[in-house]
């Protein structure tokens, strides 16, 4: 028996100490690590080389990469760029870089903020970066016309997940690429629009399409043999010997290789199975691991979604879950009425069928319900909804929600069930 407190925290961390890990190095199977080799991307990582060398000649170098999510597109222009920044032209020119996630940053004041950012505070700096709200953008632009033409520069603007920018910043685009036109800078801009999404490139304004130029790299998925390959080289980086064998790796690869070749998702199941051998004390991951991870991955995944939607939205679901309750399916009229019940118990005005009908839509998006249309001839037509994930995962995730349980009368779950 532990006689004091002392006792308890040495054994707390002696537990948890580097002994017990299977990681040799853990950051080597994070997202942020940046690997020296990129198994399947050599042939991208050459062309797009090519490409941007070609903006020492003081001409733009405007492209637009597309690849599903976890196609390796962020992490092959981090590697492109890290060598790039790193190369002087034989007259010594270098290259400057401005990275921006558009996710995080999609206000054309936060974009500029973040380039000027870029030109006056080192990248490898810890201070905190200057925000700039409350600037007008054209004062903010005309600062960095000014920082930008104190020196000759080949200059790269990256707009990772650019198809998160909302149409009210896109015109950030347009501008940048036209200053040189315009003889607002000494030397070009190039910029580079990173997507997941293709038709974001087709949807955007023509003035816009024609200044990224036609250069477009697309990013074929990965088949499951290059995620092995690519999972294997994290291994050797960051595990012990002997803890993940062929089958762990082979499971870890067809499973990305089935959710359309995403390696984010193949290395984030590789780390999460490992840490759950290393939390049961084992000194191997077995398949069954793999697939614990798996499922722990998947309902994280349906929790974050159900958790970020507005009330309506979670009322919907709330119907689609009582409907298909009954009966496994349930059309969308049967849904409606039971959303329009939900509403009057919370006072809320409904929203009209076309509405909840759209986010069915998305939900069927999304992977949460699977909505199928069926023909009724004359009758017209009508969709028949059920659920593909896990009926406790949303039930208890929506009765998280107050409302949800205000609007649902007695929660199936006990309180002490949402904590989990
Ligand atoms: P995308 O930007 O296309 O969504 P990322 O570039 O973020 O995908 O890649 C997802 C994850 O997979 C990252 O952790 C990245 O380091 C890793 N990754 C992708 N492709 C490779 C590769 N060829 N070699 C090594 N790691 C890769
Ligand atoms: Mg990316």
């Amino acid at each position: 028996m532990v006689s004091n407190i002392g006792d308890v925290k040495e054994d707390l961390f002696a537990d948890l100490s580097e002994k017990k890990t299977l990681f040799t190095d853990r950051s080597a199977l994070t997202s942020h690590y940046l690997p020296n080799e990129l198994p399947g991307r050599e042939k991208e990582i050459r062309t797009l080389a090519r490409h941007l060398y070609r903006a020492f000649d003081r001409c733009a170098r405007n492209a637009f990469i597309y690849g599903v999510s976890g196609a390796g597109k962020t992490v092959v222009v981090r590697y492109v760029f890290s060598q790039l920044r790193d190369y002087k032209h034989d007259d010594g020119r270098n290259v400057d870089l401005c990275f921006i996630n558009c996710k995080q940053t999609h206000t054309i004041t936060q974009i500029l903020g973040t380039l000027i950012n870029s030109l006056t505070v080192p990248s490898n700096s810890f201070k905190p970066r200057k925000t700039w709200a409350g600037y007008s953008s054209s004062g903010l632009l005309d600062k960095f016309i000014d920082l930008y033409n104190k020196k000759e520069r080949v200059f790269f603007v990256v707009f990772d997940e650019v198809d998160q920018l909302p149409p009210s910043s896109q015109d950030i685009l347009y501008y940048l690429t036209r200053l040189k036109e315009q003889e607002k800078v000494n030397t070009p801009i190039s910029t580079l629009g990173i997507s997941n999404d293709i038709h974001f490139f087709e949807n955007l304004d023509p003035r816009i399409q024609s200044s990224f130029g036609h250069d477009t790299f697309v990013f074929k998925t990965y088949n499951a043999v290059e995620l092995g390959q690519i999972l294997s080289r994290r291994v050797e980086l960051g595990v012990k010997k002997g803890v993940v064998d062929k089958d762990v790796l082979g499971l870890c690869s067809a499973l990305g290789a089935r959710e359309h070749g995403d390696a984010r998702k193949s290395l984030d199941l590789l780390r999460i199975c490992i840490e759950i051998a290393e939390d049961q004390g084992e000194k191997k991951v077995s398949t069954n691991m793999v697939r614990e991870a798996d499922e722990k991955m998947e309902s994280q995944v349906v929790q974050n979604i159900i958790e970020s939607f507005s009330i309506h939205e979670k009322l919907v679901l709330f119907a689609i879950l009582k409907e298909t309750g009954r009966k496994k399916e349930a059309t969308t009229g049967k849904i409606y009425a039971q959303y329009g019940s939900l509403c009057d118990n919370l006072h809320l005005n409904t929203l009209t069928q076309r509405r909840v009908t759209d986010y069915i839509s998305q939900m069927d998006m999304l992977g949460i319900i699977n909505a199928q249309v069926i023909y009724k001839g004359r009758h017209g037509r009508t969709r028949v909804i059920c659920l593909t994930v896990q009926r406790s995962e949303v039930e208890k995730t929506l009765y998280k929600d107050e409302d949800i349980r205000t609007a649902g009368g007695s929660p199936a779950y006990k309180l002490e069930d949402f904590a989990r």
